[in-house]
């Protein structure tokens, strides 16, 4: 199966496609988001809004261990998540699609892993799945790997902070990120984010951008990002095999 983690705007992917059922799920770590399960060509995909569907958790409340265990309890073995950054890059400009490859984590307070009652170290050398991020870049217009820096927000983050960011190899911050992609990861799923940069982050730009330029960019955005979604589901091949799926071979589990 097929899961798609969806961030702020997101939502319409629903919409756009047959539904066939919404539930919510039950896990060790409390209820997920509410799931629905649509039928996108001939595939059904699970689909989870991670703010819940009328966006009212903020980033640094989201239940992460609760909806990444509900789509593994779901057969979800891949997943395409969406999320909404800043960029700390002037060749990345707002409207951009990037499909990240590394990630720094300044997140605290989070749940971070299932590995609490055992040692267990899952490797991240490669945290994003490539197979699904070359698949993301080969359908549309989007720049093939960034580094997401993630912070717990919900404030926006200051110049000298965006300074430090970049400085220390960020190209990309955002509030959703992290602990998903690692919490994916331990349970032997592909995942892969494609961001859409919304605004340049704090003193980047000589421009200042408007909240109005910000939402109308997210609005021409998010269309083109469902039909980015839909076309690379549509590609994407019901049996394979990948890294990701074995990552805990060696890790101590
Ligand atoms: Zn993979």
């Amino acid at each position: 199966m097929i899961g798609i983690i969806g961030g702020s705007g997101v939502y319409e992917i629903a919409n756009r496609a047959e539904i066939i059922e919404t539930k919510e799920i039950k896990t060790p770590f409390g209820y997920s988001s509410e799931i629905t399960i649509l039928s996108i060509g001939n595939k059904n995909v699970v689909f989870l809004p991670r703010h819940t569907g009328s966006h009212s958790i903020p980033p640094h409340k989201i239940n992460y261990a609760a909806n990444i265990w509900a789509l593994k309890e779901l057969s979800v073995n891949q997943i395409i998540a969406t999320n909404a950054v800043g960029s700390l890059d002037l060749n990345i400009p707002p409207g951009s699609f990037v499909a990240v490859d590394d990630f720094i984590d300044f997140t605290t307070n989070r749940k971070k892993t299932f590995y609490d009652d055992k040692v267990v170290h899952v490797d991240v050398s490669e945290p994003y799945c490539n197979r699904l991020r070359e698949a993301l870049v080969s359908n549309g217009n989007v720049i093939d790997g960034g580094v997401y820096l993630c912070v717990d927000g919900p404030r926006f983050e200051t110049p000298a902070e965006i300074k430090m960011f970049k400085d220390i190899g960020g190209d990309l911050v955002g509030m959703t990120g992290l602990p998903e992609v690692v919490l994916a990861r331990e349970l032997e799923m592909c995942y892969s984010s494609i961001c859409t940069v919304s605004n340049f982050g704090a003193s980047i730009s000589p421009n200042k951008i408007t909240m109005d330029e910000v939402f109308e960019i997210m609005e021409v955005k998010n269309n083109e990002l469902v039909d980015l979604i839909f076309k690379t589901i549509s590609k994407l091949p019901e049996n394979f095999d990948c890294s990701c799926l074995h990552s805990l071979d060696g890790s101590g589990n």
